[in-house]
């Protein structure tokens, strides 16, 4: 049973998730504040986490970002600053997506078990997301990463998406518009900017594997595209 770590301070709304969780058939946690979240996690190893923003002790933003030091688990915020979320997916905290407060548990379960799904279908080579190779650089969709020869770098979901997305078409320019919708089931109000800091964060770690090669190219005012 996939397991979900709910971070809220409000038991209200903790209870109300749990529950509707539960339905689903998800097993739940919860932590009703940010102080011993990333201790919990690096322990527990959830599947994914639902992490409020506005929290007692540790702040959602803090504790995304310390979880991201070791962790690529899937973290979706749960925020009413509409104002931060551009920050929130960005390259500094490492989100995977965020919804919106106020939000209905319905909703909440649909967009876990979505992130969930887009998980599976890497995990399973029979799926439509085949492996990736070039020659350059292979993809593990078991583990999240990103390979060359001996060397290997972790992914967070959206940069493993973004670079499988570029990599299946070698050449083919993609506008960030294309790939938003590839990697955020709800991006009305994630900008452009984004995007490029998730590329900017990418292009960091492949730089790690494949120092002499630059594969993911600019395309002045459209967008990107994978060229060994
Ligand atoms: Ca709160």
């Amino acid at each position: 049973m996939e397991r979900i770590l709910i971070v809220e301070d409000e038991p209200k709304i903790a209870d109300l998730l749990q529950k509707y969780l539960q339905n689903a058939n998800y097993q739940t946690d919860w932590l009703n504040s940010g102080m011993g979240v990333s201790d919990w996690v690096r322990k527990e190893k959830p599947n994914l986490i639902l992490l409020d923003l506005m929290l007692p002790g540790k702040d959602g933003l803090e504790v995304c970002k310390e979880v991201r030091q070791f962790s690529n688990t899937p973290i979706i915020m749960l925020t009413a600053r509409v104002e931060e979320i551009d920050r929130l997916l960005g390259l500094e905290i490492g989100a995977d997506d965020y919804i919106c407060k106020p939000f209905s548990p319905r909703e909440v379960v649909a967009r876990v078990k979505a992130m969930l799904r887009r998980l599976q279908a890497f995990a399973h080579p029979d799926s439509k997301h085949e492996t990736t190779t070039a020659p350059l650089l292979e993809l593990d969709r078991d583990r999240l990463v990103a390979k060359s020869g001996q060397q290997e770098i972790a992914l967070t979901l959206v940069e493993f998406e973004l670079l499988a997305t570029l990599l299946q078409h070698p050449g083919r320019i993609f506008g960030r518009e294309q790939l938003m919708t590839k990697v955020y089931t709800d991006n009305r109000i994630v900008s452009d900017r984004t995007i490029d800091s998730h590329i900017k964060k990418l292009r960091k770690k492949l730089d790690e594997i494949i120092p002499e090669h630059e594969v993911i190219h600019s395309v002045y005012s459209v967008g990107y595209k994978f060229e060994a």
